[in-house]
């Protein structure tokens, strides 16, 4: 098996080339003094000492509990900044006692018996790719252990029901695997968010995940159908429908549960057919506001474009798409059953009565939206990740946060965010940042911008500043009527002034009095959205 980096994003043997490791030196050397600062080199494992296991697996479980070095310090953090930073400093100090590796339901279900019985915390993993803290194995003193449970054996497509387009599938699945195998039966599940090759299917469910299609099908909660999930008091499972009016809906408490009610072990999910027509164009603005404007009316006309992607001029700077001069709108449109030009068409007439000028392709090309100012966006869009680990390096914090508003609200809210986001950073870092936004999803009645920056730190204080900017940036997300993460989950680093003051009070009961009905003992995800009954969980973050 391929290994994955514990410092980094992807697997040990996918690192960036020489010339993009330059590249990513330039960018920062266009804004920071390189020399001011050494380069911190890469750990290596053996040079990382972890505290001793507190518990040892009993005979029973031995087969799939592991104490190995290597996956203790995979499974200690997810991929937040802090976490690659962390990893990079070599800084573990609660790695998970031991890492589960179940084969099936029935051994989801011993470990989760064993645990309970045991006092011992479980922190459900998937790939491993959260950024808001949802598998880090710091639970407290509460618990005489703490495991991290990782679903990478469940891995298979059940089922496929071809009639109704749905297939069962394991939650430990990795979205390449999982498309190759629908792909077979020309089928897809078309959700891709950018972390697809190192998420899996659970980790979706339990986070709400958002793919990379900006309208009608924007997150994973619309392709469930039916879920299965082992918690402490037992199994639930939900049943198939395409929809149902009996009540809340089993599948809406599972779905964003982020593992504090069970672990989901699988899945019916809706499916599509592979999209074989496509039409795309860019489209540029001179404007902020008159391009949003456009954005909105393309949302609110039933055409759904598949990518309605709005990047600012910065934004489109920075990822290589254009001279700073001008607003991007990468707009394309796809279907497996019929052509899509009366769509482009249709939308390219809104975004031009709206100031919109674009030059439609002469040729037309399947594969459009991979060439031009669309493809340049989306080749920085998929390598972005592995990028970060050259300016961790260099204590350079290079991060985003996302929200969502409507659009009654949206031009102002983007703009004083930017502002207030900016001014934030400079008193913090004690340097200038441009905060670039675009956004990822569009609705009929809203929008979810999503904002990056670039901040100045050093190895030895890039965590702190990295902590106070994200404190300042959920705060201001909540403050202006936003929400504090609009598809990468709440985990324990957005309820730090975030999600905590967003929630309903009443909301907050309910879902503490849920969790104790499955899992009264509070062993699972401990300090994960709320804090258990009768526990007060202390985040590093507010030290
Ligand atoms: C570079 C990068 C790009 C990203 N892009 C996107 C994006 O485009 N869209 C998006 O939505 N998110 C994105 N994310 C965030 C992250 O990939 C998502 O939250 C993803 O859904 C997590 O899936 P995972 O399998 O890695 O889950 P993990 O990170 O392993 O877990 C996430 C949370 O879910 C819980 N969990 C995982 N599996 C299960 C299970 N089987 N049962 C119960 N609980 C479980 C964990 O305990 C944890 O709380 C990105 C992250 C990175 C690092």
């Amino acid at each position: 098996m391929r290994e994955r980096k514990f410092w980094g994003w992807g697997f040990q043997d996918q690192v960036l080339s020489k010339e993009e490791e330059e590249s990513v030196e330039k960018r920062i050397a266009q804004n920071f003094d390189l020399n001011e600062v050494e380069a911190l080199p890469i750990p290596l494992a053996k040079d990382i000492e972890l505290p001793k296991a507190k518990v040892i697996p009993p005979e029973t479980l031995k087969n799939i509990l592991s104490d190995d070095h290597v996956e203790r310090l995979n499974h200690a953090y997810g991929k937040s900044f802090p976490d690659v930073a962390r990893a990079m400093l070599g800084s573990f100090p609660n790695p998970p006692d031991l890492v589960a590796f179940p084969n099936n339901q029935e051994e989801v279900v011993n470990i989760l018996d064993w645990a309970n019985e045991n006092n011992i915390a479980v922190v459900p993993y998937g790939g491993g790719s959260s950024v808001c803290g949802g598998v880090e194995t710091d639970v407290g003193d509460d618990y005489s252990a703490v495991i991290s449970l990782d679903l990478r054996n469940l891995n298979q497509v059940l089922e496929i029901d071809k009639s109704s387009r749905a297939a069962r599938i394991q939650a430990g699945i990795f979205g390449p695997a999982l498309e190759e195998e629908l792909k077979k039966s020309n089928l897809t599940l078309r959700h891709f968010p950018q972390s697809f090759e190192h998420s899996t299917l659970g980790g979706w469910i339990a986070t709400r995940s958002g793919g990379h299609f900006a309208t009608l099908y924007t997150h994973i909660d619309d392709f469930v159908e039916s879920t299965t999930m082992v918690t402490p008091g037992g199994v639930i499972e939900s049943r198939r429908l395409p929809g149902s009016g009996a009540g809340p809906s089993p599948d809406r408490m599972v779905i964003g549960s982020e593992g504090i009610l069970g672990v989901i072990t699988e899945a019916w999910m809706r499916l599509q057919e592979r999209p074989k027509f496509r039409a795309s164009c860019p489209v540029l603005f001179d404007d902020y506001e008159d391009a949003l404007n456009a954005t909105r009316l393309i949302s609110q006309s039933a055409l759904f474009p598949a990518n309605c992607r709005l990047l600012d001029a910065n934004e489109a700077l920075f990822n290589g798409a254009g001279d700073g001069s001008k607003h991007l709108l990468i707009l394309s449109f796809e279907s497996a059953d019929h052509d899509m030009d009366a769509w482009l068409k249709r939308s390219l007439e809104i975004a031009s009565e709206a100031g919109g000028q674009y030059e439609l392709p002469q040729e037309k090309k399947e594969d459009a939206h991979k060439s031009g100012a669309s493809g340049t966006w989306r080749n920085s869009f998929i390598r972005a990740p592995y990028y970060r680990e050259a300016s961790v390096r260099r204590g350079i914090i290079q991060d985003t946060f996302e929200t969502s508003i409507t659009w009654d609200k949206g031009f102002e809210f983007i703009e004083t965010l930017k502002e207030r986001a900016s001014k934030a950073i400079k008193e913090i870092s004690g340097k200038e940042s441009t905060v670039t936004c675009r956004l990822t999803h569009t609705y009929p009645d809203g929008l979810a911008p999503y904002f990056s920056y670039t901040a100045y730190a050093t190895p030895s204080t890039m965590i702190d500043v990295w902590k106070n900017i994200k404190i300042a940036t959920n705060q201001i997300c909540v403050e202006h009527g936003g929400t504090v993460t609009h598809h990468h989950a709440v985990g324990r680093d957005h309820r730090v002034k975030g999600y905590d003051l967003q929630r309903p009070e009443g909301f907050k009961d309910m879902l503490v009095s849920a969790k104790s009905g499955v899992d009264p003992r509070s062993i699972m995800n401990p300090g994960v959205l709320i804090d258990p009954k009768g526990i007060k969980h202390k985040h590093w973050m507010e030290d």
